[in-house]
């Protein structure tokens, strides 16, 4: 398959996406929190938090898995960004971290579609710019050397965001 076809941009809502995951950006309880995680929560129902209450919570750049419940993805990966407090603690390898576990799990569950949040964009104040470029670049990186997944989504829930991906995805 080739390079080109294993990257999308779209934007709108993840939740409603028919892939086989779509990736959460969770906090380190892995019980709830706001914007994207919410949404999930919402649309999944229930039984995501019931499953997530067994998981022990999740460290920071760190990843764990779910079934997808009432979405229709099969699987939730969720996955901890870091929040940003101007670059000087991790930051950017942290939030490579994210995306190379995340991936990592995809590929151990065979899924062929995967679909991004923009990880740590809201509420954790990440660069949208910089966020966006080490998606690209991390994704990149593990499509061209794994079978799995086939294809990568990226979402923007913004206009801005979905600029900064198609620009990146064009190169
Ligand atoms: P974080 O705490 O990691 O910053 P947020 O949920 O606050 O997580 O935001 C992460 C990104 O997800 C932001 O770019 C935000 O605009 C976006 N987002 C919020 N809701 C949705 C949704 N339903 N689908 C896709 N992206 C969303």
């Amino acid at each position: 398959m080739k390079k080109k076809c294993r990257f999308e941009v779209i934007k709108g809502d993840i939740t409603s996406l028919e892939v086989d995951a779509i990736v959460n950006a969770a906090n380190n309880s892995l019980l709830g929190g706001g914007g994207v995680d919410r949404a999930i929560h919402k649309a999944a129902g229930p039984e995501l938090y019931e499953e997530c209450l067994n998981l022990d919570g999740c460290a920071t750049g760190e990843s764990k898995i779910t079934k997808g419940y009432r979405l229709k993805a099969k699987y939730i990966i969720h996955t901890v960004g870091p929040v940003w407090h101007g670059g000087y603690r991790d930051e950017t390898d942290l939030l490579a971290s994210c995306y190379q576990t995340s991936l990592k799990l995809a590929y151990q569950h065979k899924i062929k579609t995967i679909a991004f949040p923009g990880i740590s964009t809201g509420a954790y104040r990440f660069p949208k710019d910089l966020a966006a470029l080490i998606a690209v670049n991390e994704t990149k990186r593990f499509v061209s050397k794994n079978n799995y997944p086939e294809k990568v989504i990226f979402v923007a829930f913004d206009q801005e965001n979905y600029e900064i991906y198609r620009k990146l995805l064009e190169k």
